[in-house]
């Protein structure tokens, strides 16, 4: 098991429920902007935030953003060393750098310091795009990965520096799970899983689910960020999912059939105008096309529909408890899921 690692008011690793991270895409200094994006991506569910934290406006940011906002702020530096500094003064509950572009040592000792002293933890590790270069002649592209993450964990150990977190990042897929797989049977600090630029929605989500849930599967990884292109909010959502649908977290879901001939009811549309509600639920809500299959298939649901001629077959653990006409089901299962959560 990893260590854990305290940010902020929450603990990664040691056991610890694994926690969806996202990332903000505004500028940081415009404070109103980040709050509105962060109290967003809260209310969707994700537990900590990043921050790009290109100048010294966006670290003073950090005091003023913190004051609006319930989950710890991860604050993300390339370059600066006194950008982190003055993010760390600011309130940022961990610091995400990478001491290979931070430079000289004197630098990331003057950083460790000020992390000492506010007990910030500090996230480095390696994305398949920044691979030490000594490493990339003498290792496999994998190998490379995981050991230039680990050159910079050794950094800080060697500055008595144990408050680590790592992450080891490829767009590839099997990269990355072995990277990630290498790095556990040398180190115990707490991984942050993600599979980096993972592309546009569809393919993300493919890339996510296979590399993440094949790891978290395997007992690797502590927290995570699903990287989607555009709006970070949905990489929330899709977190969230992969999460449940690991028995990770608790959670509902709506199961619907594929449909095919027999279909009675446009099940896609159904099941789409139910989904937020039941997320935030412990129900199973089944969304079938017809009585024929529907009913035998969706048992185990709390609560079912399986289109007929006229309307739905309202269905609760197999039996049918109802029917309705087709213009009232999403009243009835709007009432259903209702009754249910209260
Ligand atoms: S539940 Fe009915 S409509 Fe849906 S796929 Fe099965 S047989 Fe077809």
């Amino acid at each position: 098991m990893s260590k854990a690692v305290r940010i902020g008011k929450i603990f990664i690793g040691g056991g610890n429920p694994i926690t969806i991270q996202s990332m903000t895409n505004t500028d940081t200094s415009d404070v109103e902007r980040t709050i509105q994006q962060i109290k967003m991506l809260q209310e969707a569910g994700c537990d900590i935030v990043r921050v790009a934290v290109p100048d010294f406006d966006s670290a003073k940011a950090i005091k003023s953003i913190k004051d609006h906002i319930d989950i710890p702020i991860v604050a993300d530096i390339h370059f600066d060393h006194r950008l982190a500094i003055e993010a760390i003064k600011s309130g940022a509950d961990k610091i995400r750098i990478n001491p290979g572009n931070i430079g000289e040592d004197w630098k990331i000792e003057e950083l460790v310091k000020v992390a000492k002293e506010f007990q910030i933890p500090i996230r480095v590790g390696s994305n398949i795009g920044s691979l030490r270069k000594e490493f990339e002649s003498r290792y496999d592209r994998t190998t490379a990965l995981a050991e230039s993450a680990l050159y910079e964990v050794r950094l800080l150990e060697r500055l008595e520096f144990f408050d680590i977190v790592i992450s080891v990042k490829s767009s590839d897929v099997i990269e990355t799970i072995k990277a990630n797989e290498y790095i556990v049977q040398r180190v115990d600090y707490p991984i942050h899983l993600g599979i980096t630029e993972a592309g546009i929605y569809e393919t993300s989500i493919v890339k996510s689910s296979v590399g993440i849930g094949y790891l978290l599967l395997k007992g690797i990884g502590d927290t995570i960020r699903v990287s989607i292109a555009g709006d970070p909010i949905r990489e929330i959502y899709i977190a969230r999912k992969l999460l449940v649908s690991l028995h990770l977290r608790k959670g509902g879901q709506v199961i619907a059939c594929p449909t095919c001939a027999r279909s009675e009811i446009d099940v896609e549309e159904i099941a789409k105008s139910i989904e937020t509600l039941v997320e935030n639920t412990d129900l199973t809500v089944a969304v079938m096309g017809c009585v024929v299959n529907g009913i035998g298939e969706g048992r185990h649901a709390d609560i079912g529909i399986a289109g007929t001629k006229g309307g739905a077959a309202i269905f609760k653990e197999g039996r049918i408890i109802k029917t309705v006409k087709k213009e009232y089901i999403y009243d009835e299962l709007l009432n259903l899921i209702k009754k249910s959560r209260s």
